[in-house]
């Protein structure tokens, strides 16, 4: 299987998970220092897995991601959690065209090119296969300061369930996993602002989320488990998305 942005947070955990439940892991992401020496911690640990260089944003790398990481294990790769995603928390009347195309590109384009690199090796093997996209709630649920954020991840819903209908034939099964907000590098400095933790404090469960929490709904998308399961979106966020008003 491949996880994407595989260097850090939901990614990290998300690879080390799959691999203690004994899957052949490729870690990809930029940040390839990181990513060896989590493979290195994997492998120490009995796991299987292995870095690769990706940018989602550049079809050709992702081309010679999926190469590399085949031909290096002799395997294919029959699963793929489209993990990588940025955010950029900013005034909708101050946001640059530059910084909105930075988002889609990696968490809307990114995601399609990966699914569609993936999609294209299993359809000439004549074999199915699961994507995983990791979206969120706020592409469900309105926040201020993350309109091109939002727009992506709504988008990412949109095109799981459009894949999901369209490679369905094929036996490939595309399912969103929508986390609510999960302590990572991603948020960690807003978590410690007071409009954080006036967040914080809508939440039902009255807690963020672990990364630890979003294991059950992983394994089970990426499962033969879950094997009717397409274009569905699974929320994990203790309750926020459907908190009172
Ligand atoms: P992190 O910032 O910890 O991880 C983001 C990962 O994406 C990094 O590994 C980064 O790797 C990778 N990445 C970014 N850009 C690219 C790129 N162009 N090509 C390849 N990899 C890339 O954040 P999280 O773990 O929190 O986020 C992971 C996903 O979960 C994101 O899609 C995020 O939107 C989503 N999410 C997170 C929530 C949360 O509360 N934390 C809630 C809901 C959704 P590198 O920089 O090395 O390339």
């Amino acid at each position: 299987m491949l996880v994407t942005g595989a260097s850090s947070g939901i990614g990290e955990h998300t690879a080390r998970l799959f691999a203690a439940s004994g899957a052949l892991v490729a870690l990809g992401a930029r940040r390839t220092d990181r990513i060896e020496i989590i493979v290195a911690e994997i492998r120490a640990a009995g796991g299987r897995a292995y870095g690769v260089d990706l940018d989602v944003t550049d079809e050709k790398i992702i081309a010679s991601a999926f190469d590399h990481a085949e031909a290096a294990t002799g395997t294919p790769i029959t699963v793929v959690v489209n993990n990588a995603g940025i955010a950029t928390a900013e005034s909708a009347l101050t946001m640059s065209h530059a910084a909105w195309k930075g988002v889609f590109e990696t968490n809307l384009a990114g995601a399609f090119l990966v699914a569609q690199a993936f999609a294209r090796r299993r359809v000439a093997a004549g074999a199915g296969g699961a994507i995983v996209n990791v979206a969120s709630i706020v592409g469900m649920r309105p926040i201020g300061n993350l309109a091109a954020y939002a727009a992506a991840k709504a988008g990412m819903v949109a095109l799981t369930a459009s894949l999901a209908t369209e490679w369905a034939r094929y036996g490939i099964r595309v399912n969103t996993l929508a986390p609510g907000y999960i302590e990572t590098d991603l948020n960690a400095a807003f978590f410690r602002t007071s409009a954080g933790k006036a967040l914080l404090a809508r939440i039902p469960q009255r807690r963020l989320g672990h990364v630890s929490d979003l294991d059950g709904a992983l394994l089970l998308l990426a499962s033969k488990e879950s094997q009717y399961m397409t274009a569905s979106t699974v929320v994990v966020d203790g309750g926020l998305l459907m908190g009172s008003l």
